[in-house]
């Protein structure tokens, strides 16, 4: 009995150790864990601050999660979200040997969209202006993937040629995952969608699609606006909106119902990428598809 709890111990110990002797790096949210894996494989241990079923615009990291940056090498972050800039001192200063990059570097930033009403209202912006959701545009992606192969291969040199190698595969199905994209919405060019959180503009930019949003300027929108809304949805002829995962159904099923529109639920923040990607190419596909007019026969 003695032995065999001693093994048991002694296994326990070998792997834990094992696992943490590996590098770690961190990443804000899970869409870039999976960019990590790509490039890195299963070299180094990925640290995600933000939990699967938060937003990306509320989360605030937790005293722990900051103090446990230190274990980090290198800091991976998106680039223009909220909690990111107003933190960044404090995460600084708990890991100040913590290289942080931002994943924004190189990309071609839209600015925040404010669909249709320009009135700027009076109070705080949470983001800068900037638009943050870059990863939902599998060229961005390119980039972002890049950028974190350069910043692995300096940190880790005698790993660059494995990096190197996994990245190339990694675009080869980026290019691949575009190809597929753009043949999906080959019919759907200048086409307009209605989202409740704007977080496709990337994708709306490189695939000459119009994105429209519900939330206005990050808030919940009045009633000015959602009747405003209503109203362009029935111009453009709208039958679907998407809605985030992580936001709540209500303003969104409330137009849905007027304009008799279909919600469809999509999840930028899916670990799984380039599975959600495919999945959203469809998505767009059916509701940009001219609706079916019951017709009498
Ligand atoms: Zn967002």
């Amino acid at each position: 009995m003695a032995i065999a709890l001693a093994l048991l111990t002694g296994c326990g110990q070998t792997a834990k150790k094992d696992k943490d002797t590996k590098p770690t790096v961190t990443v804000t949210i899970l869409p870039q864990k999976y960019f990590v894996e790509q490039i890195a494989g299963d070299f180094c241990k990925v640290n995600v601050m933000m939990p699967p079923g938060a937003g990306e615009h509320e989360y605030e990291p937790t005293p722990k999660q900051v103090k446990e940056l230190a274990k980090s090498d290198i800091y991976f972050f998106v680039g223009h979200l909220g909690f990111e800039k107003s933190w960044m001192n404090k995460m600084a200063q708990s890991a100040p040997h913590l290289n942080f990059v931002s994943c924004s570097k190189r990309i071609d930033l839209l600015n925040a969209a404010c669909e249709i009403d320009h009135h700027h209202e009076e109070g705080d912006k949470e983001q800068d202006g900037t638009d943050p959701h870059i990863w939902t545009s599998p060229e961005n992606v390119k980039t972002i993937s890049k950028t974190i192969c350069e910043e692995l291969s300096a940190k880790y040199p005698e790993m660059k040629p494995t990096f190197e190698a996994n990245l190339a595969k990694f675009v080869d199905q980026l290019n691949k995952l575009d190809n597929y994209i753009r043949e999906e919405l080959n019919d759907s060019i200048g086409h307009s969608f209605m989202i409740y959180h704007p977080a496709l503009a990337y994708f709306a930019r490189d695939y000459h699609l119009e994105q429209y949003s519900i939330e206005f300027e990050g808030k919940t929108p009045s009633t000015g606006h959602m009747k405003r809304m209503i109203d362009l949805a029935k111009k453009e002829n709208i039958s679907a909106i998407f809605l985030q995962a992580q936001f709540e159904m209500a303003k969104a099923e409330v137009i849905a119902k007027e304009l008799n529109a279909e919600v469809i639920v999509i999840d930028p923040l899916a670990e799984n990428w380039m599975d959600e990607m495919y999945s959203l190419a469809q998505k767009m596909k059916v509701a940009l598809s001219p609706k079916t007019v019951a017709s009498v026969e």
